[in-house]
């Protein structure tokens, strides 16, 4: 597996693959859910293609009282995973290979980013489009793997690869959940033991309430059950379209229900289908 940390090696490396090309951005902190999106990028690329895995902290989407420092980052256990997952490459850059210390050109998507979590993080989805876009720049990608975790960031990057005409397929895999239902993710390591103990619950509120048909039944259902969780504090419980994410008022296209909830330290965010009812 080979490693780079710098744009003009990384590219060097490109210029010499003739087929699929298959990029899987992250910021590190590798668990089980990124490690089976670098299975399927693996899949995707077949024998003769290439899989290529960023880790990068990128701070632009990180706002000022965010943990960009906090953010763990276990470098030579990410390195180990990637491995295994079938990587040929990761791309490991510093943020001034990244950034012109003076960079003022950005890329901003204005439609899907206000609402979920752009209300309450603002300029976090310019900063994940800007370093999006500049990855698939570097390294001409012919598909890149995005987790269904994060639906309005995977929403925002397919909206941005249709407007600027990015040569890029995105494909898309489902939540990977620890055994009790809890989404995976590199921010549960915030949990407390006890935290720890109740986090799975917000998981079985929604699925409980994805069973009813009507999308203010399903909201009141949820919002009742997160509010019995011991420390569970709502950041924003919306059903909305699966594509435009503008608040479901009916069942007739496919929907997700998403969840930001803060349990202590730890700010978890979480989705499932609302498939459209005939
Ligand atoms: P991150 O490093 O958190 O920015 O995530 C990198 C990629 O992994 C994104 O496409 C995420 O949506 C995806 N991802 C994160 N957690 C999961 C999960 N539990 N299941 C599937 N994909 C995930």
């Amino acid at each position: 597996m080979k490693l780079f940390h710098t744009i003009a090696s990384a590219r060097r490396w490109r210029k010499n693959l003739r087929s699929k090309v298959v990029l899987v951005p992250t910021m590190g902190a590798l668990h089980h859910g990124h490690e089976s999106l670098i299975e399927n990028a693996r899949k995707i690329a077949g024998k003769k293609g290439a899989v290529l895995v960023s880790i990068f902290v990128n701070p632009t989407q990180f706002g000022p009282k965010e943990d960009f420092q906090a953010y763990p980052r276990p470098l030579s256990k990410d390195l180990a995973t990637c491995k295994r997952g079938g990587a040929d490459a990761v791309f490991l850059p510093s943020a001034c290979e990244m950034y012109a210390a003076d960079a003022s050109v950005t890329v901003c998507e204005s439609k899907l980013s206000p609402t979920l979590c752009g209300r309450s993080r603002a300029g976090h989805f310019d900063g994940v489009c800007t370093i999006v876009a500049k990855l698939f720049l570097v390294f001409q990608p012919t598909h890149a793997v995005f987790g269904e975790k994060d639906w309005q960031q995977l929403a925002i990057i397919r909206r941005m690869g249709r407007d600027l005409n990015f040569p890029v397929t995105i494909e898309s895999f489902p939540t990977v959940r620890e055994r009790d239902g809890l989404a995976a993710s590199s921010r549960n390591a915030y949990l407390t033991p006890q935290e720890r103990t109740l986090a799975p619950l917000i998981h079985a509120a929604m699925a409980k309430a994805a069973d009813l048909k009507k999308p203010q039944a399903i909201l009141k259902s949820c919002t009742a059950a997160i509010h019995k969780i011991p420390g569970a504090r709502i950041d924003y419980i919306e059903a909305v379209d699966a594509c435009t994410l503008a608040p479901l008022s009916n069942r007739k296209n496919p929907g997700r229900l998403a969840v930001a909830i803060f349990l202590g330290k730890a700010r978890l965010i979480d989705n499932i289908p609302l498939p459209s009812i005939a």
